[in-house]
């Protein structure tokens, strides 16, 4: 049996980017929150002398324990599912903050195109263009209207980029609160190659600190030192903007937050279509609580928000065979194909420097920046070169048709340790029908809950997209001048073993018609006036580019949302 615990206002479910953004904002305006996170506190202290890549890239330490809860997997409806027990192509966060201490800080916004991308695709290429079975849904907000909560994010977070708008992607309203990053000698050789090529170079925008900086609520931040040791580990200089050293102080300084960690929750309560509350395990007693509250906010990213729903039966499931249904519907993923690596006999680099989000890149081949007439494909990708510090046990990059081991294979390892480049993409994933998490009818977590499945394929698609890419990876390394080039051009089946990219979406989407999506702009629930649920599981499909700046910008304006709706006393927001 439960404990009752007294009622709150607002209880949020998960503390991570869009848990602690939404906290911070509705604590300054007074408003009492309790913040519930399954896993362990954190703080930058915690990652004093972190550089240990077996610790924390290869064992995980701050992921999710996959032992405790994962997801199944299967690649369609024929074939059965199965429970992810180790790690491969994404990682979940865990613990204070989420994925969002181990993240890299890339960080961008969607395009224009993707929030009105059903419209847009119409009229420029007619109905026909897409095919059966692709589920192209506008967002029900446009980048201009989202725009003002990009900045507030890149605000916050000290977003270090360049002064002058890059052409190919939507209109800021500022420059970036930071100046750029450095730019190494491998971001000038691919700008230098692209510009060749008629093409629009940029350095990325980074959540790593180009320089100090004190955002608006009086938080300073040191500059980051590259050390390399940023993707999937803590930052113990506090330059990589997250969570726990931005909006997290912000709002526990106002007395109006409480954090309870080690609390996972395993259910919503609600009467009808009002939510009453949560429920949530101690995971260090395993006793149960109940905390009632007058509104309750999911952000415990893409997988949980859609199994919390679904398992506390709340808002219509999607049926994938007749097309009905809105939760665990859209789901998407990114597509990291047609890379091309070029070795140097001539060259070397300082590639065991870096920082999660040092690099360049073009936007030429995303979204619809070009004309998708004659290609099979829509949408594009961002094209890149990044510097994130290469991990020695991760990576032993040696050209096509070395042997696998032995004398020839240590020394064309030692050779190339510091003389490969690598031109990537990060290639956009369109819904489809045949795409979605529902529960596992066999698997089950540690308090006896069904898992989440995901049924999940690359489509044709994706493939005809990689390809295209890949002669645009080619080319520009082309103009780099290795000694000599691979291209990697074709993707044939998804599979979840190896690591791909941390980027999943979709399942409670956003629309402007309660027919087709789950939650309106503001991210409250069509069907529960109450519940608010925040993050990529929002996204309608993927853009060519990392989430969490899109995450950030709705985040902030789901709490705009959640003022307007406390003050209103209820109702809907549009
Ligand atoms: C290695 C890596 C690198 C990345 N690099 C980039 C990048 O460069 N750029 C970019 O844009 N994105 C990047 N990402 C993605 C980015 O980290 C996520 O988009 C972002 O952190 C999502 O924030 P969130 O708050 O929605 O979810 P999360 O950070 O996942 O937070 C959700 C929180 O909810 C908690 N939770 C879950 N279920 C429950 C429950 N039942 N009860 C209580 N708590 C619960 C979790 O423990 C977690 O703390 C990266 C991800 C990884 C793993
Ligand atoms: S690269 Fe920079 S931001 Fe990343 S962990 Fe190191 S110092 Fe921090």
């Amino acid at each position: 049996m439960a404990t009752k615990l007294p009622k709150v206002p607002v209880v949020i479910v998960g503390m991570g980017w869009a848990g602690t953004i939404i906290a911070s904002e509705l604590t300054k305006a007074g408003t009492k929150v309790v913040g519930l996170e399954r896993g362990k506190n954190r703080s930058t202290q915690d990652y004093f002398m972190v550089h240990d890549e077996l610790r924390y890239a290869q064992r995980y330490e701050m992921m999710q324990d996959l032992s405790r809860e994962t997801i199944t997997f299967r690649n369609t409806e024929k074939v059965k599912s199965l429970p992810m027990r180790s790690y491969g192509s994404f990682l979940m966060g865990d613990g204070l903050g989420g994925a969002g201490i181990h993240w890299n800080g890339q960080n961008f916004r969607f395009l224009p195109y993707d929030f009105e991308i059903y419209s847009k695709t119409v009229e420029r290429y007619g109905k026909k263009k897409i095919p059966d079975g692709m589920q192209l849904q506008d967002w029900g907000i446009t980048y201009d209207q989202l725009e003002p909560y990009f900045d507030k994010f890149e605000k916050m977070a000290g977003i270090s980029g360049e002064k002058e708008q890059n052409p190919m992607v939507g209109k800021r309203s500022a420059p970036f609160p930071v100046g750029p990053m450095k730019k190494s000698p491998m971001m000038k050789m691919f700008e230098d190659a692209s510009k060749k090529l008629g093409f629009h170079p940029y350095v990325i925008p980074s959540a790593n600190l180009a320089d100090a900086y004190t955002n608006s609520d009086g938080i300073s931040r040191a500059a980051c030192q590259y050390c390399g040791f940023c993707e999937r580990f803590g930052c113990e200089y506090g330059a990589k903007a997250d969570p726990v050293v931005t909006v997290l102080p912000v709002a526990q300084k106002t007395g109006n937050l409480e954090v309870r960690t080690f609390s996972n929750v395993i259910r919503v309560l609600h009467t009808g279509s009002k939510a009453t509350g949560v429920v949530y395990v101690n995971t260090m007693t395993g006793e149960e609580f109940e905390q009632p509250a007058d509104v309750v906010v999911l952000t415990s990213y893409v997988f949980n928000n859609v199994r919390l729903l679904l398992t506390s039966k709340l808002g219509k499931p999607y049926d994938p065979q007749a097309g009905t249904g809105v939760i665990g519907k859209n789901y998407a993923y990114q597509i990291v194909g047609g890379q091309t690596v070029g070795y140097y006999d001539d060259k070397e680099f300082n590639l065991y420097m870096g920082a999660g989000a040092l690099g360049s890149a073009i936007d030429d081949f995303n979204g619809d920046n070009f004309d998708h007439g004659s290609l099979n494909f829509l949408h594009g990708a961002n094209i890149r070169i990044t510097q994130t510090g290469m991990r020695p046990i991760a990576n032993n990059p040696t050209p096509n048709g070395t042997p696998k081991w032995g004398k020839a294979f240590k020394q064309a390892s030692i050779k190339y340790a510091n003389r490969n480049l690598v031109v990537a993409t990060q290639g956009s994933n369109m819904a489809w029908r045949h795409h979605y998490l529902d529960l596992d009818p066999t698997y089950k977590d540690v308090y006896g809950l069904p898992l989440l499945r995901l049924t999940y394929d690359f489509e044709d698609q994706d493939k005809e997209l990689v390809k295209f890419m890949a002669t645009k990876t080619s080319a520009i390394m082309k103009e780099m001048k290795p000694t000599k080039q691979e291209t990697a051009n074709v993707i044939t089946t998804y599979n979840i073993v190896p690591y791909q990219s941390t980027h999943n979406t979709g399942g409670v989407i956003m629309g402007a018609d309660p027919g087709t999506s789950a939650v309106n702009s503001y991210l409250q629930m069509w069907d529960a006036d109450n519940v608010f649920v925040v993050g990529a599981s929002a996204f309608p499909h993927n853009s060519g580019y990392n989430p969490t700046g899109t995450v950030g910008a709705l985040a902030y304006r789901a709490a705009d949302g959640l003022l307007q709706y406390l003050k209103k006393g209820g109702g809907s927001l549009v």
